[in-house]
């Protein structure tokens, strides 16, 4: 493990932006707890349970096929209304407009684990306490403070676009439809307002809540826990649970090590949901120009490692050396 830098003094947001972010973290866990409740007074059905896997998937898909590997990476091509469809859901996952994600997630990838990194959990402070803040920093905690990552410079090109442009600015119309739609789905069916409640809660806030945990995990938990097979130019992770959980993202040293590729999990057991969707939408005719790493990136990617390794290892036999000859004066010197 590298040695980690003092904590730097972080700028907090103007105080209206951090009671915009505490809404957003908190309210869906305030939705979490009166979804509990309500199952005593208000049971727990089929359709808000299979609203609430409807909705986490189509949003998560939103966020990990969209705002990630299409919009942020560019890792696969695909027409417009599906460009569209997949900027909205992911919207509705309630991260952030699409500018400000992609531009965030670009500084990431630019200053990977260095103090310029938006979410590292690695700069703040050392020793056991160091740890809990650096993982509360990178989970949720750098919402709180204001962006660098100027959108004008990181996401020139979705700028550039008009419809994902406007699609950006209405974030907060994509956030309403996010929680009422499901409401509206179960009020129809159950024909009844505590069938909305119910789905607005379970399908709704319930779902974002899981949506944002999961996806905050990649950024704290994968740059803190796991393997790491490919790279270890920063502090990235493959996290076998958080591969299963985030659709694929919890490869995540995989995805830094060939962060252009649509496929996340490259071993065979390695789960990714996200580039099986893709691959389904090529089939049907809807995605193309999928990027895969290629044998020579491979093979240059382990070149690296190989060269690291050998260097690792170097400076450890003269570690070895250097105690034993120091060992040896004192001992010189006793006698
Ligand atoms: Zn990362
Ligand atoms: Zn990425």
């Amino acid at each position: 493990m590298s040695a980690e830098p003092s904590s730097p003094t972080r700028k907090k947001a103007p105080l209206s932006t951090q009671l915009l972010v505490a809404a957003g973290v908190f309210v869906p866990f305030a939705g979490l707890i009166a979804a509990v409740i309500s199952v005593w007074g208000w049971g727990f059905t089929w359709l808000d349970f299979w609203l609430l896997v409807g909705f986490y998937l189509a949003t998560a898909l939103g966020i990990t096929v969209g705002f990630h590997r299409l919009f942020t990476h560019r890792s696969f091509e695909t027409y417009r209304p599906l460009k569209a469809l997949l900027a909205v859901l992911g919207s509705m996952a309630v991260q952030g407009p699409l500018l400000t994600w992609v531009a965030v997630h670009r500084r990431h990838h630019r200053y990977s684990d260095q103090p310029e990194d938006p979410h590292t959990p690695h700069h703040s402070g050392r020793g056991f306490w160091g740890r809990i803040r650096g993982f509360i920093h990178a989970h949720f905690g750098w919402l709180f403070h204001p962006s660098e990552a100027d959108t004008l410079v990181y996401a020139k090109d979705i700028y550039a676009n008009r419809m994902l442009r406007w699609i950006s600015y209405l974030f907060p119309l994509w956030v309403a439809l996010g929680l009422v739609v499901p409401g509206a789905i179960g009020g129809l069916v159950a024909g009844t307002w505590v069938g909305f409640w119910r789905a607005f809660l379970w399908g709704g806030l319930v779902r974002v809540f899981l949506v944002h945990h999961v996806t905050w995990s990649v950024n704290s938990v994968c740059h803190l826990w796991g393997s790491q097979p490919h790279t270890w130019s920063d502090q990235s992770r493959n996290n076998l649970l958080f591969g299963f959980l985030a659709l694929g993202e919890g490869w995540h040293n995989t995805h830094h090590a060939f962060p252009t590729s649509a496929r996340h999990g490259l071993r065979w057991w390695e789960v990714d949901l996200s580039y099986y969707f893709i691959r389904t939408l090529s089939w049907l005719g809807l995605a193309w120009d999928i990027k895969l790493p290629s044998q020579r990136t491979l093979e240059k990617v382990a070149a690296k490692r190989r060269e690291i390794k050998a260097q690792r290892k170097e400076a450890r036999r003269r570690a070895r050396a250097q105690r034993r000859q120091k060992d040896k004066s004192n001992q010189e010197v006793l006698h």
